[in-house]
């Protein structure tokens, strides 16, 4: 029997749908669906995701899983910190454009690592020193803020990221400007699963 493609989704039912898989993820009754060998076939020719998820390389926050999806359902685009560069633009810019994605999520998650080492700006090796540099200014702007220092940042991190894919010229930003795509920050919850929409 063939199994379902995915339709054009609108970002609001893109939405509805990750946060449904979540709920079905956090209560541990996961459908685990699109993984079969017939669906694999479906797609051979083509691919219909209807989500970009911009996430943090951590081993532990996988798009799939934690959002109960399958095979040819999740544009993923995964860098410690998830954070933007040039590679990760172009990358959201196909899903959008050629792929006609409308909901790009950018997952922040509690306990994240690079931002944690983006706060302590100890001297690092290799790349690592540009990447913490794309987080200082997220840090920056909420280091007189309540609460604990690394949640506020992560949150903040993901809201920067959001701000510069929403604003990012000429494509994406025209895309944001006229509503084709919806860019929404998230955060996720290492302890219970959870995803938190932060707007
Ligand atoms: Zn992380």
């Amino acid at each position: 029997m063939p199994t379902e493609l995915n339709q054009l989704h609108s970002s609001e039912e893109a939405l509805a749908r990750l946060m449904e898989g979540n709920r079905r993820y956090v209560a541990a009754q996961m459908e685990h669906p699109r993984r079969s060998r017939e669906h694999r076939y479906e797609l051979r020719n083509g691919q219909f995701p209807f989500a970009v998820v911009l996430g943090c390389a951590d081993s532990r926050v996988s798009p799939t899983v934690i959002f109960d999806q399958g095979l040819g359902d999740l544009f993923i685009i995964r860098v410690a910190g998830n954070v933007t560069d040039t590679a990760v633009l172009a990358s959201i810019e196909y899903a959008a454009v050629a792929l006609k994605v409308q909901l790009i999520m950018v997952l922040g998650h509690s306990g994240c690592g690079a931002v944690q080492a983006a706060i302590a700006d100890d001297e690092l090796p290799g790349h690592l020193t540009d990447l913490v540099k794309a987080i200082h200014p997220a840090i920056e702007s909420v280091k007189d803020a309540d609460g604990d220092l690394l949640d506020n940042a992560v949150k903040a991190n993901a809201q920067q990221v959001a701000d510069q894919i929403r604003q990012n010229r000429p494509v994406l930003a025209d895309l944001a400007a006229t509503g084709q795509i919806t860019v929404l920050p998230a955060l996720y919850h290492l302890e219970n699963g959870h995803v938190e929409l932060l707007e």
